[in-house]
């Protein structure tokens, strides 16, 4: 299969193409403000069966639904409790997905088996424009394969999936560039399963109750399945320092080649490893990039102001966590 790049920007008959291929089942990556999804129509159980094949996903981690308006969510969800409208109001469109019943119209397949389905209305333009041109909810989990970074641009979504579906639609580089905050409203009070962007302060405010961040020993018995795979995790070996002391303790005992350090500000001493800057937004693609250039060691440096974002440090740790023998 070709896969076909649609560009908005300078084709107007991008979308509508696009919209097109999803309705007739086929596999349409797009971005949004997160990362890129790759789209199929949430009703179509053959094409969702897709998606977990060209992704390697295995079949019990479940996908996030994108709609195009907060109403829409009944399309999907059994119940709408109030606390979805409150969060809705201050926080859709935007990175943060809800936990809910599931409609019993969507394939159990979406949700791994579950008979909950998570969702989201994302606040990227060409992703609500495509979700309302093909006219029905799109289940997207991110548009990389299995166990790669996800991807925050176009061309990382070519480098996993070109030739096994059917378009990319271009949109640039994502604006936040890690995945959704996912919150479970099943739970009481409510229990924030992934950080993202929206943290549990924003989601206490709001709701005016303590939310708290799932915390688990045991990753096998995380209430999202997700979360036990590996994941986010570059070929690369991760190593992470909470302090630039810390980092010359490890640059003087570690014999370090081939290998880069990414930080959020210059070093306050001379650094004989290439420094690469540290943020959210661009994490994946450094991590992209250190593998094509065959990198084999990554030393991150986390000073307070990195310790302070927690969807960022989730990333890091699971990427440093990553055994060896997972390594692809
Ligand atoms: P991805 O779209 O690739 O970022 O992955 C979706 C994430 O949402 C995974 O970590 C899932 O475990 C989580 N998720 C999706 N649906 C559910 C659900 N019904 N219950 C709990 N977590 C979910
Ligand atoms: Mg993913």
């Amino acid at each position: 299969m070709k896969t076909l790049l649609l560009n908005p920007a300078t084709d107007p008959e991008a979308l509508p193409r696009a919209a097109e291929l999803l309705r007739s089942g086929e596999l349409v990556a797009f971005p949004t403000e997160t990362v890129y999804g790759l789209g199929g129509c949430v009703f179509n159980a053959e094409a969702i069966a897709r998606i977990f094949a060209v992704k390697g996903r295995p079949a019990d981690n479940p996908l996030i639904v994108h709609i195009a308006a907060p109403e829409q969510a009944a399309q999907v969800a059994a119940e709408l409790p109030p606390t979805y409208w409150l969060l809705a109001e201050h926080f859709f469109p935007g990175p943060l997905t809800v936990v809910l019943r599931r409609h019993p119209a969507v394939p159990p397949i979406v949700s791994g088996g579950l008979d909950t389905v998570a969702l989201r209305m994302p606040r990227h333009p060409i992703a609500l424009e495509l979700i309302r041109l093909t006219g029905e909810p799109l289940a997207a989990p991110s548009a990389n394969r299995s166990g790669r970074p996800s991807p925050t641009c176009a061309a990382h979504v070519l480098e996993d999936l070109d030739g096994a579906i059917a378009a990319v639609v271009d949109g640039g580089a994502c604006e936040i560039g890690l995945e959704s905050t996912v919150v479970n409203l099943l739970s009481s009070p409510p229990v924030i399963l992934r950080p993202g962007a929206i943290t549990a302060e924003q989601l206490a405010r709001v709701l005016g109750e303590p939310v708290t961040y799932w915390q688990g020993e045991e990753l096998a018995a995380t209430p999202s399945p997700g979360m036990k795979y590996r994941h986010y995790a570059p070929n690369a070996r991760v190593l992470l320092v909470f302090s630039w002391e810390e980092l010359q303790h490890v640059l003087r005992t570690e014999p370090l080649t081939s290998s880069i350090v990414l930080a959020p500000e210059a070093a306050p001493f001379p650094l004989k490893l290439p420094l690469r800057p540290l943020r959210a937004e661009t994490l994946y693609a450094e991590f992209r990039a250190a593998d094509r250039a065959g990198i084999r060691s990554i030393v991150v440096v986390c000073t307070p102001e990195v310790q302070r974002n927690a969807a960022l440090m989730d990333r890091l740790r699971k990427a440093a966590a990553a055994r060896p023998e997972e390594q692809p």
